[in-house]
């Protein structure tokens, strides 16, 4: 089969946040250029396949410039053949969306924009070292349904230390309130070489971690928004992420750029994370790729249903294997699970502890 969606990673940011745990490159934007150009020969050898999704993620993409933009599109267009329903989504962050560039990303043909907003809360804003504030991300959320972006998602943190029920409700209020198409939930993790790590920040316990959870789905669901998978909410079947949706089911995908990982279908792949390694090799014609894991057919089925599982729409009751069917009743008389038409379903119950239920399962 061949991908259907391509993810190029740029890595550049003005500054880490506190939480952030990615492949990112900090004061590097003067080699943007370089890195481009090394994106645009990363993508030589794959010519001429179809694609349904492009997603630029990073780091910070917005923080490209015009003539970036310019070289890595044609590069794209050259290479690629577009499906007439294309979904191209691009992650930017409030402070490097301005009218210029949010006209000229649309120009470009993004048609999708993910918006790094994280909390409407100043305070919290401030505790995750982000750069911008509440204000800043109203007004690029603005900028973007003016210049016409009628898909927008905004990515939410929950679970901030401390935080009282009251507060919560009113940052997911708030955000709601701005009016998107999509949310994206994060709960506030210590990811291992995040600076919350180096500081050794504690956060709640999974248990109030877990009713927060509970009260900001209900809450988003209160203004229109439809739980899809377990951390995606969308106000209508055709706002859902196409690009997610096509890694949830286990579509092939192609990964571009420093730490960006790629999927054929059998075998995962990823490039190496080094920025100056990652620019050496594309510079000498030298493949990125530092590791990959070829999977077995049991490996392959187990993914399908584990990601299946994280989705509403849920995994054909005939793709789970059959040494697992006793654990599995087990749940479904639980409670954890649900077996409806033929499709197995996590309930709302087994949500809270589906990463338990999928470390079991393998
Ligand atoms: S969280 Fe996003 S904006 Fe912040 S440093 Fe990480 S990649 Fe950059």
């Amino acid at each position: 089969m061949n991908p259907s969606s391509i993810y190029i990673h740029i890595p550049f940011c003005s500054r880490k946040c506190l939480f952030c745990s990615f492949v990112i490159a900090v004061g590097q934007e003067h080699r943007r250029e370089e890195y481009v150009k090394a994106l645009v020969n990363e993508m030589k050898e794959y010519e001429g396949q179809r694609v349904n999704t492009i997603y630029f993620g990073g780091g910070t993409p917005s923080m490209l410039d015009e003539d970036h933009f310019y070289v890595l599109m044609n590069a794209i267009r050259k290479n690629f053949l577009f499906q007439n329903d294309i979904e191209m989504t691009i992650e930017a962050n409030p402070e490097s969306i301005n009218r210029t560039k949010a006209k000229f990303l649309k120009a470009q043909g993004f048609n999708r924009v993910s918006l790094g907003v994280q909390s409407m809360n100043d305070r919290h804003l401030k505790f995750l070292g982000r750069a911008h504030d509440a204000p800043l991300a109203r007004d690029a959320y603005r900028i973007l349904r003016e210049e016409g972006f009628v898909n927008i998602n905004l990515d939410l943190m929950y679970a901030f230390p401390q935080e009282t029920r009251e507060e919560l409700e009113e940052d997911v209020r708030n955000i709601a309130l701005l009016g998107s198409e999509h949310l994206s939930l994060y709960t506030l993790a210590i990811e291992p070489n995040s600076r919350f790590h180096t500081a050794r920040m504690k956060l709640d316990d999974d248990e109030s971690q877990a009713e927060q959870y509970l009260l900001v789905a209900r809450i988003l669901n209160e203004y229109g928004f439809n739980q899809y998978e377990i951390s995606n909410f969308s106000k209508s079947t055709r706002f859902e992420s196409t690009h997610n949706k096509n890694y949830w089911r286990c579509y092939p995908y192609l990964g571009f750029g420093m730490g960006a990982h790629g999927f054929t279908g059998r075998r995962r792949y990823w490039n190496t994370s080094r920025l100056q390694e990652y620019l050496e090799r594309m510079t000498h014609g030298k493949d990125a790729v530092e590791g990959f894991e070829d999977l077995t057919d049991d490996q392959l089925i187990m993914e399908k249903v584990l990601f299946g599982l994280r989705m509403h729409e849920g995994v054909p009751w005939d793709l789970v294997p059959l040494n697992r069917y006793k654990l599995i009743q087990t749940w479904i008389k639980e409670g954890f699970l649900l077996l409806e038409k033929q499709k197995l379903r996590t309930t709302d119950r087994g949500r809270l502890v589906l990463d338990e239920l999928s470390a079991r399962l393998i």
